[in-house]
Parts: structure tokens; C-alpha cells; sequence
């Protein structure tokens, strides 16, 4: 029995799955998640009410800016560099970019990067952990809340990490996470207030939730939100789809059927370099100092090709567009 069975392995882990599909499952409730987001959320609005009446004016930038820095780690650390090879970066960014990310407390980048990537190549099936099938409070954050889905574990294992696994900066942050995490997300934000303009710990610690609250469903959202409502641009036959307003409110992240399409592009839209994509500005102001460098993208022609073949026939605004017309012309710099 142990051959076949040995094959038979071999050919599920080698199938790949269809999409849409969200076979029936159980799920298996992890209470110890649930508990932590409902503290947090009522934390977090303990801390927008305390915000509001009684915090310093400099605890207030000070987590404004915890928020856009941890923001730009998700976006261009964890998403279009670590996940997608949009680019590179040199030693002191990809350092600045870690740290950053772990005051976010959205996992470390090696298993944020797995879940990407198997969302990517396996989007909207079951070994896709944040399933869409699934519904908008799944992909959203319920798919945080319950245990892995057996496909996601399997194909989990098959995901090409290679070029991660030996990253000296993200085998650190993987190694020490808890105790890195614990000091970058909750015991930093709490006692730089405290210690630097004499804030109260209770409003400093609750102001910092509502950082954290924000940037999570900031990020929560392109993978729900982004996979319901929108125009498809690029290709109107899968889930992602493309927002001007969540682009907006994700530093650019928004131009999802884009990037599902040309995932390797740094600008994860068509315009790249617009006041709308924050998180490539942040890119090209590295590139600049050259700390980034590589910086792949999608040629405008590429771009209108495959608009005109599988498009829906929108612009990046929305609006219906003649495809001859459609996307970039801007040119930029290599
Ligand atoms: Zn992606
Ligand atoms: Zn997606």
C-alpha cells in the first residue's frame, strides 16, 4: 500500500486546484486569535476615544507615523520586494524595512510571504489562504481566526522559498519574532511616550491599538475588499479587482487586477509612479538614494495587449476606455 499511496500524494500535491472553489469544510475555531482581536478592536477604540480627549499631540504623530512607516514595510518590504522580487534592496533597507514591518505585527515576513505567495498562485481555491470563495469576512480576517485549511498546509510546503530561506535579516526576524515583535509592536510604542513627553502608559498603550487595528485591516482589505468591488482592467475573468479608493487608504495597493496580472511589476499599477501610489514613490525615493535598485515593471505595451485581450474594458479610473488608448505612457527610469 505504501506506493500508492505514496503516489497518490505525489499527484494530489502536483494537482493544481481550480478555481472558484470552496469545498465544504469544518472549521476549527482558534480562540486564543479570537480573543486577541477582540481586545485589541476594544482597545483600539479605547484608544481613538482617548486620542480624541486626553492624549499628547505627540503621541498622536508619534503612532501617525508608526502607521505610514509599518504601512510602507507591508506594502514595499513584505508585498512588491519580499513576495514578488519587484525589486531589490541593499542591506540597510532591507533592515529598516524588517523592522518596520515587525512593528506591525503581521507575522514575520518569511510566513507573510508564504501565504502571498500561495494566494497568488493558487487565488480563490482552498489551498488560497485567504480564500475569496469564501466570502468577504473570510478573506477579510476570518481565515485569521480558524485553522489552516489542510490544502493551504500542503501546498504550502511546495511554495519556492529558496530565495528567502538564506536572507540573514529575515532569518533574524524569524528567529527572535516573538521576543521582537513584543518589543517593536507593544513595549516600544508604549514607553517612548511615557519616557520621552511624559504621556500616561494606559493612553500611550491604547493609542498605539488603534495603529495596529488600522494598519491590519488596512492590509485585511486587499484581500477582500480588492477581490469583491471594482473594475477589472487587466483581466475581467478573475476575482481582483481595481480601486481608486482603497488605493487611496493601502498607499497604492488598490490596483489589484493589475497586480494579479503583472505581479512582478513594483508599481503593482498602471500609472506607477502617480501621487495615488504611495508606496512606489517610496520605492523610487530609494531608488533614488540607491538603496533600490532592479525595479521591474510592465512594459505600456505589454500592458495594453493583455488590457485588450482579456480586459474589461475600464481605465484605471473606472471608466470605460477605448483599449487602444488604455494605460501607461509613462516611461521610467530603469
Ligand atoms: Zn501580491
Ligand atoms: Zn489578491
Amino acid at each position: 500500500m505504501a506506493p500508492y499511496s505514496e503516489e497518490y500524494e505525489i499527484l494530489k500535491e502536483n494537482t493544481k486546484p481550480v478555481s472558484p472553489q470552496a469545498a465544504p469544510r469544518e472549521y476549527t475555531v482558534v480562540y486564543s486569535v479570537v480573543l486577541i482581536f477582540v481586545y485589541w478592536h476594544i482597545g483600539a477604540l479605547y484608544g481613538l476615544y482617548l486620542g480624541f480627549t486626553s492624549a499628547k499631540w505627540a503621541t498622536i504623530i508619534f503612532n501617525y507615523l508608526i502607521y505610514v512607516s509599518g504601512g510602507f514595510a507591508i506594502t514595499a518590504g513584505s508585498h512588491r520586494l519580499w513576495s514578488h522580487r519587484a525589486f531589490k534592496a541593499k542591506l540597510p533597507l532591507q533592515i529598516l524595512l524588517m523592522l518596520l514591518q515587525t512593528m506591525s505585527c503581521q507575522k514575520s515576513v518569511l510566513n507573510w510571504v508564504r501565504d502571498h505567495r500561495l494566494h497568488h498562485m493558487y487565488c480563490d481555491t482552498d489551498a488560497d489562504p485567504y480564500n475569496s470563495t469564501r466570502g468577504i469576512f473570510y478573506s477579510h480576517i476570518g481565515w485569521l481566526m480558524v485553522k489552516k485549511h489542510p490544502e493551504v498546509i500542503r501546498k504550502g510546503r511546495t511554495i519556492d522559498m529558496s530565495d528567502l530561506e538564506n536572507n540573514p535579516v529575515l532569518k533574524f526576524q524569524k528567529k527572535f519574532y516573538p521576543i521582537l515583535v513584543t518589543l517593536m509592536a507593544f513595549i516600544l510604542p508604549a514607553l517612548i511616550p511615557v519616557i520621552f513627553w511624559q504621556e500616561s502608559l494606559n493612553i500611550a498603550h491604547h493609542v498605539s491599538l488603534v495603529h495596529l487595528v488600522v494598519g491590519s485591516h488596512m492590509t485585511f482589505a486587499i484581500n477582500s475588499i480588492a477581490h469583491a468591488f471594482g473594475s477589472k482592467p487587466c483581466d475581467k475573468t478573475i476575482s481582483p479587482t481595481q480601486s481608486i479608493s482603497l488605493s487611496l487608504v493601502t498607499f497604492g495597493e488598490g490596483y489589484h487586477n493589475y497586480h494579479h496580472v503583472f505581479p512582478f511589476d513594483y508599481r503593482v499599477a498602471e500609472l506607477g509612479n502617480n501621487y495615488l501610489n504611495l508606496t512606489t514613490n517610496f520605492i523610487d525615493f530609494f531608488a533614488w538614494i540607491g538603496w533600490a535598485y532592479d525595479l521591474k515593471y510592465a512594459s505600456p505595451d505589454m500592458v495594453a495587449k493583455r488590457a485588450k485581450r482579456t480586459g474589461d474594458g475600464t481605465d484605471l479610473w473606472g471608466r470605460a476606455i477605448e483599449h487602444a488608448d488604455i494605460q501607461a505612457k509613462r516611461v521610467h527610469p530603469s
